[in-house]
């Protein structure tokens, strides 16, 4: 019996996560898709906390985010969600009514046994639910397959009845959805740029032998990258920065700086990025620098100043040109 419930909350819940799948815009395609509306739920926010958690801790933000989305289909949707379990639930039925029948007819017509009886009828559910926990029965000493089939159908029939009064239990789909969701979403390369943060887009766990990239890089500053031996943080662009004449120390260190256009000579998580050298600069984080300045300068204890002082064209950017520039995300 609470196989058979499982097994409908199971099925619902994959239903579930397919169609929220289909109709919350952030599920719609690809991560990329995904975190251009993290990164616009974030600037409509304003909340530097929660900028922070998504740049230092993108795996467990977006996971957040996947959450709270969920969260809210599930408690907006609860009629919906009552038909789809409703309908599985009612499917399953007539499943289970269709092997006891195949089953008893098999067993009268072969005058077989009880374990055959039991043997037929589980191979013939076993793709739907795991249903061995009802052979504990001691099946032998029953011969009156009728009776047994009727016993069952009688029982599942009460059980759907008693389950259609009741209101579907959230929380049993909401772990379940949660989990497919973010594995569909979740399972990809979590790699973070050496200069700026951003993430991988690799849609792979491991991609061996693939250099690590990403279509918009960050301004450095946005994770305290600064001048050494200065209070000045900087704010270049990766790819900019890979075409300047600048160099880097690898770490804190770090004796000799390398030059950006060779970083890849600097080894380790380095050497295993493509970043190219274009104008890819994205208005959304020439805003945002622009506007969380205070709080970047408070958060690493340095300072936008001196070879790391911000544009001042950067400072004509509105909140909408930054939102508008998300659309470059594919
Ligand atoms: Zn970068
Ligand atoms: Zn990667």
């Amino acid at each position: 019996c609470r196989i058979f419930i499982n097994s409908v909350y199971n099925e619902t819940a994959i239903n579930v996560a397919a169609d929220m799948r289909a109709s919350i815009p952030a599920f719609r395609s690809n991560r990329s898709n995904l975190e251009k509306h993290i990164l616009k739920t974030l600037a409509e926010e304003e909340n530097f906390e929660n900028y922070r958690e998504y740049i230092h801790n993108p795996k467990q933000y977006f996971t957040k985010f996947i959450m709270n989305q969920a969260d809210k289909y599930l408690n907006n949707e609860k009629n919906k969600i009552q038909t789809i379990f409703r309908g599985n639930l009612e499917n399953k039925k007539l499943k289970i009514n269709n092997a006891v029948f195949v089953a008893t007819d098999k067993v009268i017509n072969e005058k077989g046994n009880a374990d055959m009886w039991m043997e037929c009828f589980s191979k013939f559910l076993i793709e739907d639910l795991k249903f061995t926990e009802i052979s504990n029965v001691d099946s032998m000493e029953i011969t009156d397959f009728d009776f047994l089939s009727k016993i069952v159908t009688v029982g599942l029939t009460k059980m759907v009845k008693n389950q259609k009064g009741a209101d579907i239990k959230l929380e049993m789909l909401q772990k379940r959805s949660d989990e497919i969701l973010t594995d569909h979403l979740c399972q990809c390369c979590w790699a973070q740029c050496p200069f700026c943060k951003a993430v991988c887009i690799g849609t792979m766990k491991d991609h061996d032998g693939e250099e690590h990239c990403v279509p918009f890089h960050w301004a450095d500053g946005i994770i305290g990258w600064h001048y050494r031996g200065t209070k000045n943080l900087s704010c270049d662009f990766c790819t900019t920065a890979v075409q300047s004449n600048k160099g880097f120390f690898p770490s804190s260190e770090s004796e000799k700086s390398v030059p950006f256009k060779q970083y890849r000579t600097a080894g380790g998580e380095y050497a295993t990025w493509n970043i190219t050298p274009d104008c890819s600069e994205l208005p959304y984080w020439k805003w945002f620098l622009c506007r969380f300045q205070k709080d970047l300068e408070n958060l690493y204890g340095k300072k936008f100043q001196g070879s790391g002082k911000i544009p001042n064209e950067w400072k004509k950017y509105t909140k909408e040109d930054a939102l508008e520039s998300l659309n470059n995300y594919i």
